[in-house]
Protein backbone atom coordinates (compact mmCIF):
# COMPACT_ATOMS: atom_id res chain seq x y z
CA UNK A 1 0.00 0.00 0.00
CA UNK A 2 2.75 2.29 0.32
CA UNK A 3 3.69 2.52 -3.33
CA UNK A 4 7.03 1.05 -3.45
CA UNK A 5 8.82 -0.61 -6.32
CA UNK A 6 8.89 -3.97 -5.39
CA UNK A 7 6.47 -6.36 -7.38
CA UNK A 8 5.97 -8.70 -4.58
CA UNK A 9 4.01 -6.30 -1.94
CA UNK A 10 1.60 -9.56 -0.24
CA UNK A 11 3.44 -9.26 2.64
CA UNK A 12 5.88 -11.79 4.45
CA UNK A 13 9.22 -12.12 2.64
CA UNK A 14 11.81 -9.44 1.99
CA UNK A 15 10.97 -6.99 5.01
CA UNK A 16 14.08 -4.65 6.12
CA UNK A 17 13.75 -6.02 9.10
CA UNK A 18 14.31 -9.40 8.74
CA UNK A 19 17.95 -11.15 9.49
CA UNK A 20 16.90 -13.52 6.30
CA UNK A 21 14.31 -14.69 4.33
CA UNK A 22 11.13 -16.40 5.10
CA UNK A 23 11.25 -20.48 5.11
CA UNK A 24 15.46 -20.30 5.68
CA UNK A 25 16.38 -22.91 8.07
CA UNK A 26 16.45 -21.61 12.06
CA UNK A 27 14.48 -18.48 11.42
CA UNK A 28 10.82 -17.72 12.19
CA UNK A 29 8.37 -14.84 12.34
CA UNK A 30 9.26 -12.70 15.72
CA UNK A 31 7.50 -9.56 16.92
CA UNK A 32 9.20 -6.52 15.32
CA UNK A 33 11.35 -4.65 17.70
CA UNK A 34 11.31 -1.67 15.97
CA UNK A 35 7.38 -1.04 16.73
CA UNK A 36 6.83 -4.18 19.32
CA UNK A 37 4.36 -6.19 16.94
CA UNK A 38 2.26 -2.98 16.07
CA UNK A 39 3.16 -2.28 13.22
CA UNK A 40 3.91 1.18 13.75
CA UNK A 41 5.81 3.95 14.94
CA UNK A 42 4.94 7.37 15.59
CA UNK A 43 1.56 6.78 13.61
CA UNK A 44 3.17 5.65 10.26
CA UNK A 45 3.76 2.39 9.13
CA UNK A 46 6.70 0.65 10.19
CA UNK A 47 9.49 0.04 8.09
CA UNK A 48 11.23 -2.59 9.42
CA UNK A 49 8.11 -4.87 9.13
CA UNK A 50 6.12 -3.04 6.68
CA UNK A 51 3.25 -2.35 8.84
CA UNK A 52 2.84 -6.47 9.60
CA UNK A 53 4.13 -6.38 13.05
CA UNK A 54 6.45 -9.49 12.18
CA UNK A 55 9.72 -9.72 10.77
CA UNK A 56 11.84 -13.14 10.12
CA UNK A 57 14.59 -14.14 13.11
CA UNK A 58 16.99 -16.29 13.76
CA UNK A 59 15.50 -18.51 16.81
CA UNK A 60 17.25 -20.98 18.93
CA UNK A 61 19.58 -18.34 20.16
CA UNK A 62 21.81 -18.12 17.01
ZN1 LIG B 1 7.68 -3.15 12.87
Amino acid sequence: MTGTSSPNSAGTSGKPGDDAPVGTEGTGDDICPECQGTGRVEGRACEACRGTGIVNKGIGGA
